[in-house]
Protein backbone atom coordinates (compact mmCIF):
# COMPACT_ATOMS: atom_id res chain seq x y z
CA UNK A 1 0.00 0.00 0.00
CA UNK A 2 0.93 3.36 -0.88
CA UNK A 3 1.26 6.75 1.86
CA UNK A 4 1.59 8.91 -0.59
CA UNK A 5 1.47 8.60 -4.76
CA UNK A 6 2.49 11.68 -6.32
CA UNK A 7 2.04 12.44 -9.77
CA UNK A 8 3.26 15.38 -12.23
CA UNK A 9 2.42 17.42 -9.10
CA UNK A 10 2.94 21.31 -10.19
CA UNK A 11 2.30 24.73 -8.27
CA UNK A 12 2.46 28.12 -9.30
CA UNK A 13 1.85 30.67 -6.54
CA UNK A 14 -0.24 33.86 -7.34
CA UNK A 15 2.70 36.45 -8.33
CA UNK A 16 4.14 33.64 -10.90
CA UNK A 17 6.67 31.63 -8.55
CA UNK A 18 6.99 27.95 -10.00
CA UNK A 19 7.82 26.24 -6.63
CA UNK A 20 7.42 22.75 -8.24
CA UNK A 21 7.93 21.57 -12.10
CA UNK A 22 6.32 18.39 -12.10
CA UNK A 23 7.43 15.86 -9.05
CA UNK A 24 6.79 12.12 -9.09
CA UNK A 25 6.91 10.43 -5.63
CA UNK A 26 6.01 7.57 -4.19
CA UNK A 27 5.96 6.97 -0.58
CA UNK A 28 5.19 3.31 0.94
CA UNK A 29 3.37 2.69 4.05
CA UNK A 30 5.95 2.00 7.10
CA UNK A 31 8.39 3.63 5.24
CA UNK A 32 10.58 6.48 7.12
CA UNK A 33 11.13 9.09 4.27
CA UNK A 34 12.85 12.33 3.97
CA UNK A 35 12.46 15.01 1.55
CA UNK A 36 15.95 16.62 1.69
CA UNK A 37 16.84 19.74 -0.16
CA UNK A 38 17.93 23.19 0.32
CA UNK A 39 15.39 26.87 1.13
CA UNK A 40 13.43 27.22 -1.29
CA UNK A 41 13.66 24.22 -3.23
CA UNK A 42 9.99 23.38 -2.90
CA UNK A 43 10.09 20.83 0.13
CA UNK A 44 6.97 22.91 2.24
CA UNK A 45 5.07 23.21 -1.00
CA UNK A 46 5.00 20.00 -1.22
CA UNK A 47 3.93 18.77 2.02
CA UNK A 48 1.39 21.53 2.35
CA UNK A 49 -0.22 19.77 -0.68
CA UNK A 50 -0.81 16.52 0.43
CA UNK A 51 -1.76 18.09 3.76
CA UNK A 52 -4.66 19.65 1.76
CA UNK A 53 -3.32 23.39 3.22
CA UNK A 54 -1.86 24.80 -0.83
CA UNK A 55 -3.65 23.88 -3.54
CA UNK A 56 -1.80 22.16 -6.21
CA UNK A 57 -1.71 23.43 -9.98
CA UNK A 58 -1.63 20.55 -11.91
CA UNK A 59 -1.04 16.96 -10.95
CA UNK A 60 -2.67 14.12 -9.14
CA UNK A 61 -1.98 13.25 -5.44
CA UNK A 62 -3.03 10.28 -3.67
CA UNK A 63 -2.88 9.74 -0.40
CA UNK A 64 -3.31 6.22 1.77
CA UNK A 65 -5.25 5.31 -1.81
CA UNK A 66 -7.56 8.49 -1.39
CA UNK A 67 -7.04 11.26 -4.33
CA UNK A 68 -7.13 14.40 -2.95
CA UNK A 69 -9.15 15.82 -5.58
CA UNK A 70 -12.33 13.49 -4.55
CA UNK A 71 -12.01 12.21 -1.32
CA UNK A 72 -10.35 15.02 0.40
CA UNK A 73 -11.45 14.43 3.81
CA UNK A 74 -10.89 10.75 4.10
CA UNK A 75 -7.39 11.86 2.84
CA UNK A 76 -6.72 14.32 5.56
CA UNK A 77 -7.99 12.11 8.09
CA UNK A 78 -4.73 9.73 7.18
CA UNK A 79 -2.05 12.81 7.56
CA UNK A 80 -0.54 14.30 10.82
CA UNK A 81 0.94 17.41 10.37
CA UNK A 82 3.66 18.71 12.30
CA UNK A 83 4.42 22.13 11.07
CA UNK A 84 7.58 24.44 10.99
CA UNK A 85 5.84 27.19 12.93
CA UNK A 86 4.39 26.99 16.11
CA UNK A 87 0.54 27.71 15.10
CA UNK A 88 -1.54 27.45 18.51
CA UNK A 89 -3.13 29.60 20.70
CA UNK A 90 -0.46 30.41 23.10
CA UNK A 91 -3.19 31.35 26.19
CA UNK A 92 -4.43 27.07 25.72
CA UNK A 93 -3.03 25.13 28.12
CA UNK A 94 -1.06 21.96 26.67
CA UNK A 95 -4.08 19.25 27.20
CA UNK A 96 -6.92 21.94 25.86
CA UNK A 97 -4.84 22.17 22.78
CA UNK A 98 -4.78 18.43 22.42
CA UNK A 99 -7.98 17.69 22.99
CA UNK A 100 -9.18 21.28 20.99
CA UNK A 101 -7.35 19.23 18.19
CA UNK A 102 -9.23 15.82 18.85
CA UNK A 103 -12.21 17.24 18.59
CA UNK A 104 -11.61 19.04 15.59
CA UNK A 105 -11.49 15.33 13.88
CA UNK A 106 -14.78 14.17 15.87
CA UNK A 107 -12.60 11.91 18.24
CA UNK A 108 -15.00 11.21 21.05
CA UNK A 109 -14.20 12.94 24.56
CA UNK A 110 -13.31 9.63 26.28
CA UNK A 111 -10.91 8.42 23.94
CA UNK A 112 -9.10 11.67 23.41
CA UNK A 113 -8.82 11.93 27.13
CA UNK A 114 -6.96 8.43 26.93
CA UNK A 115 -5.15 9.54 23.99
CA UNK A 116 -4.24 12.91 25.51
CA UNK A 117 -2.42 11.22 28.28
CA UNK A 118 -0.40 8.75 26.39
CA UNK A 119 1.14 10.70 23.60
CA UNK A 120 1.43 13.54 26.40
CA UNK A 121 3.29 11.26 28.53
CA UNK A 122 5.41 9.28 25.50
CA UNK A 123 6.51 13.20 24.24
CA UNK A 124 7.49 13.89 28.45
CA UNK A 125 4.27 16.85 28.67
CA UNK A 126 1.94 15.10 30.79
CA UNK A 127 3.27 17.02 33.90
CA UNK A 128 2.60 20.05 31.86
CA UNK A 129 -0.49 19.34 30.82
CA UNK A 130 -2.14 22.50 32.87
CA UNK A 131 0.83 24.95 31.74
CA UNK A 132 -0.04 27.30 29.11
CA UNK A 133 1.80 27.02 25.70
CA UNK A 134 3.57 30.04 26.12
CA UNK A 135 5.33 29.24 29.16
CA UNK A 136 6.86 26.15 27.35
CA UNK A 137 10.75 25.77 25.97
CA UNK A 138 10.69 25.54 22.47
CA UNK A 139 11.61 21.70 22.34
CA UNK A 140 8.73 21.51 24.50
CA UNK A 141 6.75 23.29 21.76
CA UNK A 142 7.71 20.96 19.45
CA UNK A 143 7.12 18.40 21.28
CA UNK A 144 3.37 19.35 21.86
CA UNK A 145 3.02 19.60 17.65
CA UNK A 146 3.82 16.22 17.53
CA UNK A 147 1.38 15.32 20.23
CA UNK A 148 -1.24 17.07 18.90
CA UNK A 149 -0.71 15.59 15.13
CA UNK A 150 -1.26 11.92 16.81
CA UNK A 151 -4.63 12.69 18.31
CA UNK A 152 -6.56 11.23 15.69
CA UNK A 153 -3.73 8.40 15.38
CA UNK A 154 -3.04 9.13 11.67
CA UNK A 155 -1.32 6.05 9.62
CA UNK A 156 1.21 9.10 7.96
CA UNK A 157 2.67 11.57 9.82
CA UNK A 158 4.57 14.34 8.44
CA UNK A 159 7.03 16.51 9.58
CA UNK A 160 8.09 19.81 8.26
CA UNK A 161 11.93 20.73 9.89
CA UNK A 162 10.76 19.10 12.75
CA UNK A 163 13.78 19.73 14.78
CA UNK A 164 14.58 22.98 13.21
CA UNK A 165 16.27 25.50 16.61
CA UNK A 166 16.06 22.49 18.68
CA UNK A 167 19.16 21.71 21.07
CA UNK A 168 20.91 18.39 20.65
CA UNK A 169 19.50 16.40 23.64
CA UNK A 170 15.80 17.03 22.65
CA UNK A 171 16.69 16.62 19.13
CA UNK A 172 18.13 13.02 20.32
CA UNK A 173 14.53 12.53 22.22
CA UNK A 174 12.05 13.38 19.43
CA UNK A 175 14.36 11.18 17.14
CA UNK A 176 14.11 8.22 19.30
CA UNK A 177 10.25 8.57 19.39
CA UNK A 178 9.49 8.95 16.08
CA UNK A 179 11.85 6.21 15.50
CA UNK A 180 9.68 4.12 18.13
CA UNK A 181 6.11 5.47 16.68
CA UNK A 182 7.29 3.99 13.10
CA UNK A 183 8.22 0.59 14.36
CA UNK A 184 4.39 0.63 15.33
CA UNK A 185 3.25 1.65 11.76
CA UNK A 186 2.84 5.06 11.50
CA UNK A 187 4.60 5.81 8.45
CA UNK A 188 6.67 8.94 8.55
CA UNK A 189 7.93 11.75 6.09
CA UNK A 190 10.19 14.33 7.11
CA UNK A 191 11.49 17.30 5.27
CA UNK A 192 15.09 18.68 6.41
CA UNK A 193 17.95 20.59 4.65
CA UNK A 194 20.11 18.45 7.09
CA UNK A 195 21.28 15.23 6.01
CA UNK A 196 22.56 13.79 9.09
CA UNK A 197 19.20 14.00 10.35
CA UNK A 198 17.88 11.84 7.22
CA UNK A 199 20.76 9.81 7.83
CA UNK A 200 20.03 9.07 11.55
CA UNK A 201 16.43 7.93 10.40
CA UNK A 202 15.51 7.27 7.18
CA UNK A 203 15.46 4.49 4.76
CA UNK A 204 14.30 6.33 1.69
CA UNK A 205 15.21 9.72 0.76
CA UNK A 206 14.08 12.28 -2.00
CA UNK A 207 16.30 15.15 -2.79
CA UNK A 208 14.28 18.26 -4.07
CA UNK A 209 15.94 20.99 -5.58
CA UNK A 210 14.35 23.76 -7.14
CA UNK A 211 11.19 22.36 -7.85
CA UNK A 212 12.12 19.13 -9.23
CA UNK A 213 13.05 15.36 -7.65
CA UNK A 214 16.86 14.93 -8.32
CA UNK A 215 17.46 12.28 -6.36
CA UNK A 216 15.01 9.65 -4.51
CA UNK A 217 16.70 6.74 -3.81
CA UNK A 218 18.36 5.08 -0.43
CA UNK A 219 19.04 6.43 2.30
CA UNK A 220 21.94 3.72 2.08
CA UNK A 221 22.93 4.11 -1.51
CA UNK A 222 22.84 7.86 -1.29
CA UNK A 223 25.75 7.44 1.69
CA UNK A 224 27.63 4.90 -0.96
CA UNK A 225 28.00 7.80 -3.42
CA UNK A 226 28.86 10.36 -1.14
P1 LIG B 1 10.88 27.37 4.36
O1 LIG B 1 12.10 27.58 5.19
O2 LIG B 1 10.18 26.09 4.62
O3 LIG B 1 11.09 27.64 2.90
P2 LIG B 1 9.96 30.00 4.51
O4 LIG B 1 10.54 30.66 5.70
O5 LIG B 1 10.53 30.22 3.16
O6 LIG B 1 9.84 28.45 4.83
O7 LIG B 1 8.41 30.35 4.45
C1 LIG B 1 7.63 30.44 5.60
C2 LIG B 1 6.19 30.66 5.17
O8 LIG B 1 6.10 31.75 4.26
C3 LIG B 1 5.61 29.46 4.46
O9 LIG B 1 4.26 29.29 4.90
C4 LIG B 1 5.65 29.82 3.00
O10 LIG B 1 4.56 29.25 2.28
C5 LIG B 1 5.54 31.32 3.03
N1 LIG B 1 6.36 31.91 1.95
C6 LIG B 1 7.60 31.54 1.60
N2 LIG B 1 8.04 32.24 0.55
C7 LIG B 1 7.05 33.10 0.24
C8 LIG B 1 6.91 34.11 -0.74
N3 LIG B 1 7.84 34.35 -1.65
N4 LIG B 1 5.77 34.80 -0.75
C9 LIG B 1 4.81 34.54 0.13
N5 LIG B 1 4.88 33.61 1.08
C10 LIG B 1 5.99 32.89 1.13
P1 LIG C 1 11.25 24.90 1.00
O1 LIG C 1 10.23 24.39 1.95
O2 LIG C 1 12.02 23.81 0.33
O3 LIG C 1 12.15 25.93 1.62
P2 LIG C 1 9.03 26.25 -0.26
O4 LIG C 1 8.11 25.21 -0.73
O5 LIG C 1 8.73 26.99 1.01
O6 LIG C 1 10.49 25.63 -0.21
O7 LIG C 1 9.22 27.34 -1.39
C1 LIG C 1 9.41 27.01 -2.77
C2 LIG C 1 9.38 28.30 -3.58
O8 LIG C 1 8.05 28.81 -3.56
C3 LIG C 1 10.27 29.40 -3.06
O9 LIG C 1 10.73 30.13 -4.18
C4 LIG C 1 9.34 30.25 -2.21
O10 LIG C 1 9.76 31.57 -2.12
C5 LIG C 1 8.03 30.13 -3.00
N1 LIG C 1 6.84 30.24 -2.14
C6 LIG C 1 6.56 29.47 -1.06
N2 LIG C 1 5.38 29.81 -0.53
C7 LIG C 1 4.90 30.83 -1.30
C8 LIG C 1 3.72 31.61 -1.26
N3 LIG C 1 2.78 31.43 -0.32
N4 LIG C 1 3.56 32.57 -2.21
C9 LIG C 1 4.50 32.75 -3.16
N5 LIG C 1 5.64 32.05 -3.26
C10 LIG C 1 5.84 31.10 -2.33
Amino acid sequence: MKALDISGLRKVYKGGVEALKGIDLVVNEGDFFALLGPNGAGKSTTIGIVSSLVNQTEGHVKVCGFDLATQKEAAKACIGLVPQEFNFNQFETVEQIVLNQAGYYGVPRGLAKERAKKYLAQLDLWEKRQARARELSGGMKRRLMIARALMHEPKVLILDEPTAGVDIEIRRSMWTFLKEINEQGITIILTTHYLEEAEMLCRNIAIIDKGRIVENTTMKSLLAKL
